[in-house]
């Protein structure tokens, strides 16, 4: 397949001028969050408790609607009503994360984008959408762990956020049921992890345990002490870490619940004493994500000695474009955050407007590459649907841009098998597009590379 990289050269909204002179990392230490009528008296320091943040998260639109006050006009507001129908998400942004967006220009607005669904900017689903797209529940050890790599496992022992992304890759799971979506959530039973900690001790290969959710943000301290240290205390285990969008969405956690930081400060000493790694892998998207708050956070996570790193989710009209996530690497470098993953988005129901292309994601690989110290370039990659597991973005067997449809192999996590990732339809070339309106056509299209994908993965398998 003859693949010309025609890229569309999209200015994201978060790009900082490049130019090639030394960047400067600005962080916004004004009372930004006044410009939101109901917070207009906040204080610093009452804006700076994450009790007040937890108790003011918008959650649903009366919440908007009384926050906003003359901000929220009525077709925003229908805009918003209209999206809540569609998304398997629920609403709910902290004040901090809130006031980040400029609702001068929400539309494009790259915070607002991620976190509060517009009904005129939904997309219909790709044909080949699943609720569980990376078959993390086929995958399942114990009904909290999912054991897909050998020497590694993701431990879900909640599935509440302080936030709700738009864009989750399990919102089959995460938060609350919607008008498309019922789901059974569950808060932290420390009760029911016995299992899954039996589990891990008996299986010493499992070097690596992922604490994911839902978010880490809302276990209790004594919970973190609990995953931390009895994971710890197992010899085989050598590093463990907590994933949490906390920093990027509530930095104020870190400095104002004294409580939680000293539980994670004890479980980093006995890793230390123990020659064992404990990490916090956070999720900013946007360097409009960092601000002085995420400073002073940073400033806190490192007297205890976490290592701290990012993943993000590669997002349509929020970040992918080169001078966004090559700035925003940058930035959160200078808070010694490491860049670590910029995942292809999944291919998960109600987000198809914030999907983008195989051939984007490479594109932006490409020019990532040298441009940051390599131990802070972040790693592109698409976990290939149907449990395939993260694959470099240019380490597809076949790719067909015209139609978006890429193979995929995974020797280490499921040798034998190919799995496929379909490109939106929308971003598609004209013809693209047009073989998918043609049911006929693009299902002998689609068989054609399958074949070819199968033929070609056989001839280099090992
Ligand atoms: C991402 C993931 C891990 C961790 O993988 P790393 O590449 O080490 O970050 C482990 N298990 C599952 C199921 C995952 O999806
Ligand atoms: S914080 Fe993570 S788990 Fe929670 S809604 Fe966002 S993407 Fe999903």
């Amino acid at each position: 397949m003859i693949k010309e990289a025609i890229i569309p050269q999209s200015k994201s909204p978060c790009a900082q001028p490049g130019g090639g002179g030394p960047l400067t990392y600005e962080f916004d230490r004004s009372d930004f969050w006044r410009s939101i009528p109901a917070w207009r008296d906040i204080d610093p320091e009452t804006f700076g408790d994450f009790r007040w943040q937890q108790r003011n998260s918008i959650t649903s639109i009366q919440g908007i609607q009384k926050t906003l006050k003359e901000l929220a006009t009525p077709s925003l507001i229908a805009d918003i009503e209209a999206g809540l129908l569609k998304t398997p998400m629920n609403l709910r942004l902290t004040p901090y994360i809130f006031s980040r967006i400029q609702w001068g220009n929400m539309e494009n607005d790259p915070v607002r984008r991620q976190f509060l669904p517009l009904g005129s900017q939904f997309v219909p689903d790709h044909p080949h959408v699943m609720d569980d797209s990376l078959a993390e529940d086929s995958n399942k050890a114990t009904p909290y762990l999912t054991h897909r790599y050998p020497d590694k496992a993701l431990f879900l022992p909640i599935t509440l956020c302080p936030v709700y992304c738009s864009f989750c890759t399990r919102s089959r799971v995460v938060g609350g049921s919607t008008a498309v979506k019922s789901k059974s959530t569950y808060g932290a039973k420390s009760t029911e992890w016995d299992a899954t900690f039996d589990y891990i001790r008996n299986h010493p290969e499992l070097e690596d345990i992922v604490i994911s959710g839902g978010d880490a943000l809302l276990l209790r301290p004594n919970q973190i002490r609990h995953i931390g240290t009895t994971l710890l205390e197992i010899p085989t285990v050598r590093r463990i870490r907590f994933a949490t969008k906390g920093v990027a969405i509530m930095p104020m956690k870190f400095t104002s619940d004294k409580e939680w930081v000293e539980a994670l400060d004890e479980v980093c000493q006995i890793g230390q004493k123990r020659m064992k790694e404990v990490a916090l892998h956070t999720h900013f998207n946007t360097d409009r994500e960092i601000t002085e708050w995420t400073s002073r956070a940073m400033k806190s996570l490192s007297a205890t000695g976490v290592r701290v790193r990012n993943q993000s989710v590669l997002i349509s009209g929020v970040n992918d474009g080169f001078d966004c996530l090559h700035y925003t690497g940058k930035k959160l470098s200078s808070q010694l955050i490491q860049p670590y993953y910029v995942y292809l988005h999944d291919m998960v129901p109600g987000c198809e407007h914030l999907r983008t292309t195989v051939q984007k994601a490479e594109h932006l690989s490409r020019r990532l590459q040298g441009s940051i110290a390599g131990f802070n370039t972040p790693r592109v990659v698409c976990d290939a649907p149907g449990g395939g597991g993260k694959r470099e973005i240019s380490s597809y067997t076949l790719y067909d841009y015209e139609i978006g449809v890429s193979a995929w192999t995974s020797p280490t996590a499921k040798p034998g098998e190919i799995f496929y990732y379909y490109d939106p339809i929308h971003r598609l070339p004209q013809d693209g597009q047009a073989l998918w309106a043609n049911k006929a056509e693009i299902s002998r299209r689609l068989a054609n590379f399958k074949s070819e994908a199968e033929a070609k993965a056989e001839a280099t398998r090992h």
